[in-house]
């Protein structure tokens, strides 16, 4: 045998491996893959029967039907990959299950490879154009009809599941016909060639007719269904790139898919059950759990959310949502929950929270600081206007006051009056009883002036001891009253002093001035000199008063104020 034949046998595995190999890496679905691979062994057993006729080698012979065996033993694992594809259950294709799926093919592909004392086969005529089968070739008989049966377990499965979407249902039944057509030429196969070989001419194709009309129903499925669908995988994509955690249950709780972003926060696996009661029941919940629960567990038709605080390695604030996935008849088959990591939109609230009270307490301190400052403003405006020793209104306060009332005054024809009154003899008063004494009389001496005007009338300390008073909305006759009762007030009021053993009375001399008749007065162009006027007229008057013998009243002419 010319060793180019091994060549390109050689090179034929090595385009074989890399074509396994980029499918089997490829992003395309895991249904692709297992697609092509079930395709391409499906290929190998026609080319195989071709390559035994041409040969006359029997050691080539020998190799393709070990090759076209193992494609066959390999055929029956692929169709039941391929029918757990089709009907949605690869979340059930995990360790132990993958393994019993893949051991018995294995296996029957090993026992054919090795062909122990032809127990697979054995050659007739000196070469294996004509063969006789041993038993294991019944055993990998008996491993692919298992694995027909299982094929069927697993598609009448879905059929029944009340779960299973229209699509699914039509796709499998599609899928049954195929693997019906396969069987039964593949059964004429092993019947006619097989067991009848002794009587009956081979016939040959049977079985790669069968697996040739099998395929096209699976081409038909995956083109009629889109089942190959590149969607799925933008999907995957997507979820996968979302920085929210995303789980998917199924209407037993059970995980069918969970995110990247979710496996960051959480140890959870495909397959296994998600209990969101003892995921509550292990955080601390914002608002109420039972609430959120009871919905949840109700499984209604609508989103419910809820906030958790997870406090076991790092504090993390959570919002769970659950929305319920429906099918086609609007009941509910599963569950989307979301996990979206809150922790730092949480941490900014609290920090502004915190810098927001700050900022109400420096705002408080200020509040406190401005209202000290009124309070000694006021206080200083009263040390500034008022004078200590009598706790009258002083000089200073008189003028700034009148200042304005007496131009409103004339300009709206307010009768106003000012009285003027001193002491008479302060002067001996000091002398005979010394200063301190001098000062008790004054402040005593405007205590009851206080007491004898009206709360509307302004009694201010003029100077030494003199005092004036401005009695607003006062006509001359008024003024003349009130003037006698500050007269009278004075002398009537006896002031004990040095406990009760001297008693000094002291009278007044009072000047007065009574502006009630605007036709002499207009409004003046310079406020102060016109004030000046006013009370260098009353200090006039009063001094007529001290001339004509004190203890009286004088007032003054108004007409020399204009
Ligand atoms: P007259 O009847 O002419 O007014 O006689 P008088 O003695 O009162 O004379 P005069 O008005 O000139 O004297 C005022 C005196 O008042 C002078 C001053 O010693 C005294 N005096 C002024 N202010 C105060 C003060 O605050 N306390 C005391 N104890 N005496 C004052
Ligand atoms: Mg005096
Ligand atoms: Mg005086």
């Amino acid at each position: 045998m010319s060793p180019l034949v091994w060549y390109d046998l050689f090179l034929f595995l090595l385009l074989s491996g890399l074509y396994v190999y980029v499918f089997a890496t490829v992003r395309i679905t895991n249904l692709h893959k297992v697609y092509f691979l079930f395709h391409f062994l499906m290929m190998l057993w026609p080319l195989c029967q071709i390559a035994i006729d041409l040969t006359s080698d029997p050691l080539l012979q020998l190799f393709y039907v070990i090759l076209s065996f193992v494609a066959l033993s390999m055929l029956g694992c692929g169709w039941l990959l391929l029918t757990v594809f089709l009907t949605g259950n690869t979340n059930k294709l995990r360790g132990k299950t993958l393994f019993l799926l893949l051991a018995p093919a294995v296996i029957a592909a090993i026992g054919v490879v090795i062909n122990p004392h032809n127990m697979f086969v054995m050659p007739l005529e000196g070469g294996y154009i004509h063969r006789e089968y041993g038993a294991w070739f019944w055993v990998v008989i008996t491993i692919l009809v298992s694995y027909f049966f299982a094929s069927l377990f697993v598609l009448f499965g879905a059929l029944r599941a009340p779960k299973s979407s229209p699509m699914i249902r039509k796709q499998v039944k599609v899928t049954l016909w195929g693997i019906f057509v396969l069987a039964i030429f593949a059964g004429i196969d092993a019947l006619l060639n097989v067991v009848l070989r002794e009587w009956l001419p081979i016939i040959p194709g049977f079985t790669s007719m069968g697996i040739f009309l099998s395929d096209l129903f699976f081409v038909y499925v995956i083109k009629k269904y889109n089942v190959f669908e590149l969607v799925s995988i933008a999907h995957e994509d997507v979820i996968n790139t979302l920085p929210y955690g995303i789980l998917v249950l199924d209407d037993n709780e059970t995980i069918i898919e969970a995110n990247k972003a979710l496996r960051h926060y959480m140890e959870l696996n495909v397959g296994d059950y998600f209990d969101m009661e003892s995921l509550l029941g292990s955080v601390r919940v914002e608002g109420s759990s039972k609430r959120f629960l009871e919905r949840y567990k109700r499984k209604e038709n609508t989103l419910s959310q809820i906030e958790i605080i997870d406090e076991r390695d790092l504090v993390r604030h959570f919002i769970i949502q659950a929305s319920p996935i429906v099918d086609s008849y609007r009941m509910q088959i599963g569950h989307i929950i979301t996990f979206q990591d809150v922790t730092k939109e949480r941490f900014f609230v609290k920090e502004m929270n915190r810098q927001n009270e700050v900022l109400q307490e420096r705002n408080h301190a200020l509040d406190r600081i401005s209202n000290e400052l009124f309070t000694a403003n006021q206080k200083l405006e009263e040390l500034v206007l008022t004078d200590s020793l009598t706790n009258c209104y002083n000089r200073r306060y008189l003028t700034q006051q009148l200042m304005h009332e007496v131009i409103t005054n004339i300009q709206y024809k307010i009768p106003f009056s000012l009285i003027l009154f001193d002491i008479d003899f302060f002067k001996a008063i000091n002398d005979r009883y010394g200063h301190v004494i001098g000062d008790e009389v004054l402040y005593r001496t405007a205590q009851a002036v206080k007491q004898a005007i009206r709360g509307t009338d302004i009694l201010t300390r003029y100077g030494g001891e003199e005092f004036m008073i401005y009695l607003p909305h006062t006509e001359r006759q008024l003024a003349e009253k009130l003037a006698e009762q500050v007269r009278v007030a004075v002398q009537s009021n006896d002031i004990l002093v040095d406990h009760e053993i001297k008693q000094v009375s002291i009278t007044v001399s009072v000047g007065c001035l009574s502006i009630e008749d605007f036709n002499l007065q207009h409004v003046p162009d310079n406020p102060e000199g016109y004030l000046i006027q006013l009370f260098a007229a009353v200090d006039k008057a009063l001094y007529q008063a001290k001339q004509n013998g004190r203890n009286r009243i004088e007032f003054a002419d108004a007409q020399s104020v204009s």
